[in-house]
């Protein structure tokens, strides 16, 4: 009898072992949809990509996430504008104009990233960008971290996607990025996208200033790798001061890096 019962604890022990790596690397999130209008197959197959290309990449960069994130995904610009109201307090007619042209957001108050289901074929990249600013919201006061960094950080981060999705290479990707500040003509000023970030995406130079954001960020984080990029956030999520972390993380001082990047700029843009 003893012994039956010893086996039955070591199969148990053995089950135990066996089950729990496998729960720990499936709870960085958790899923849901519109109650009784199940998005369609095709969209799921692009949110469970664009999940398992996230979690690729947080592995890769060992990014730990502090709260699990709802990911909600709606499946109309309805659902996805009421989504937007309850969630962002968004006016009913700010909610749908967003429903008509963004595929994603993360929002700051909560765990919780909103998919407009209209919008799947860009998930590969949207789903990464959003989780990248669950991170630094979880990680670092977003309000105190320069939105030329947020920004050109997540979209780097949906660009490695990508990338990890063979949907492309992100070495082309920032060629296109460099492409499309060239087409752009005369360009802002470093220091205007620092400081004036969202007056001047009020005034339609979105596009510019975001394409300036994603360069400023990978050529911060020496034109490759991302690793620069999370340790600063995972710096100011220990208490180091902001620009301290930045002078940790990249090796210059913030105002350095303006003046270096402006002189560099039209060479980068060159290559
Ligand atoms: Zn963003």
């Amino acid at each position: 009898m003893k012994t039956r019962i010893y086996r039955l604890l070591m199969v148990l022990g053995c089950l135990l072992m066996v089950c729990q790596p496998v729960a720990s690397a499936a709870q960085w999130y958790t899923l849901r949809v519109d109650k009784g209008n199940h998005p369609p197959q095709p969209v799921m197959d692009e949110v469970y990509l664009s999940i398992r290309m996230t979690g690729d990449l947080f592995t890769r960069y060992k990014l730990i996430l502090p709260e699990i994130v709802t990911i909600r995904v709606t499946t109309t610009a309805d659902s996805y504008a009421r989504a937007l109201s309850y969630y962002l307090k968004s006016s009913p007619a700010q909610a749908s104009q967003l429903a008509k042209l963004s595929a994603g957001v993360s929002t700051h108050a909560y765990p919780l990233v909103i998919l407009n289901g209209q919008y799947s074929n860009q998930f590969i990249s949207t789903l990464p960008h959003e989780m990248f600013h669950q991170a630094q919201r979880q990680l670092a006061n977003i309000v105190q971290v320069p939105t030329w960094l947020t920004e050109g950080s997540a979209e780097l981060f949906g660009k490695l996607a990508l990338h990890q999705a063979n949907r492309g290479v992100y070495s082309q990707y920032i060629r296109g990025v460099k492409m499309r500040l060239r087409q752009a003509g005369t360009l802002p000023n470093v220091r205007q996208v620092v400081s004036n970030w969202d007056a001047m995406f009020k005034q339609g130079q979105g596009g510019v200033i975001y394409n300036m954001a994603t360069l400023m960020v990978w050529y911060l984080a020496d034109q490759q790798g991302f690793e620069g990029v999370v340790y600063y956030y995972q710096l100011i999520h220990q208490g180091v001061a902001v620009d301290e972390a930045f002078l940790n993380a990249f090796h210059v001082t913030p105002s350095l890096f303006y003046q270096d990047f402006e002189v560099k700029l039209p060479q980068l843009l060159q290559l």
